[in-house]
């Protein structure tokens, strides 16, 4: 069986001493809960602290974005080898906040997404379409083409357990308005169908698939019994660590 993962995305969000306040009330509740994976991707400004408070606890510290070339002349961008540096273990690519507000293409996410890999960087991509796309029936054509440009530039065998995808419709970020879990587990169904025809059997049944999009204790439960759905990746419910230790203990 696939561990879950639980992941906290705070965005644009927490000042250093707010970052350090909730790591410390999440460390515990981490250690308390058994048999999933904790997660939380956090700012540039606070990754090197939320890492070290992390270290050899089962909190793993992630950054939300990074670039592809390793350094150089890229103002403003930070490389993989250094959010290795100051311990970080994952980083989210392709979010759709990367994509929509910062036009982040299919190619820029597949190659960040071969750089992680190589990197030792556990990359969680995300995908989901917009309303319109959905509305139009483009669904399934939308998330394919993400998915499949990515698993293109991977080359040679990869490690389900390498790679983890996440799937959040862009119509149930911050909304409120949560995908029915019978969506979700459509959505991710299907995902998980198209890397078992790319990658086969033993990739498809160890990859982890997460659902993002409006996530909170209220509707975890129904969520998480999809069988497809292997954890959520939240983000306003997570900016509490109330609220975000809660959904550890229901993975
Ligand atoms: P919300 O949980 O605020 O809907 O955000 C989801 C998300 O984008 C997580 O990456």
């Amino acid at each position: 069986a696939r561990r879950p993962i639980m992941a906290a995305n705070w965005k644009m969000n927490k000042t250093l001493r707010e970052a350090e306040d909730y790591t410390a009330a999440l460390i515990p509740r981490a250690e308390q809960a058994e048999g999933v994976d904790v997660a939380v991707f956090v700012p540039f400004t606070v990754l090197n602290e939320v890492a070290r408070m992390s270290a050899g606890t089962p909190v793993i510290a992630g950054a939300q974005n990074f670039y592809y070339e390793d350094s150089g002349a890229y103002t403003g961008e930070v490389s993989a080898p250094m959010l290795q540096d100051v311990g970080a273990r994952a980083v989210l690519i392709g979010h759709s906040e990367r994509r929509e507000i910062f036009s982040e293409s299919d190619d820029l996410v597949a190659k960040k997404t071969k750089r992680a890999l190589d990197a030792g960087l556990l990359p969680v991509v995300c995908c989901g379409e917009t309303k319109e796309e959905r509305d139009s029936g483009g669904f399934w054509e939308k998330i394919k083409t993400q998915i499949s440009s990515v698993m293109d530039a991977l080359e040679g065998d990869v490690d389900g357990e390498k790679i983890v995808f996440a799937y959040e419709p862009i119509w149930a970020i911050g909304t409120g308005d949560t995908a029915s879990p019978e969506d979700a587990q459509d959505a991710i169904g299907k995902i998980r169908d198209l890397l078992r025809e790319l990658r086969g059997d033993a990739f498809a049944d160890s990859v982890r698939i997460l659902y993002g999009g409006s996530v909170k204790p209220e509707n975890i439960e129904e969520i998480m019994a999809q069988p497809d759905v292997d954890g959520g990746l939240v983000g306003g419910a997570s900016l509490d660590v109330e609220s975000f230790g809660k959904l550890v203990e229901a993975a």
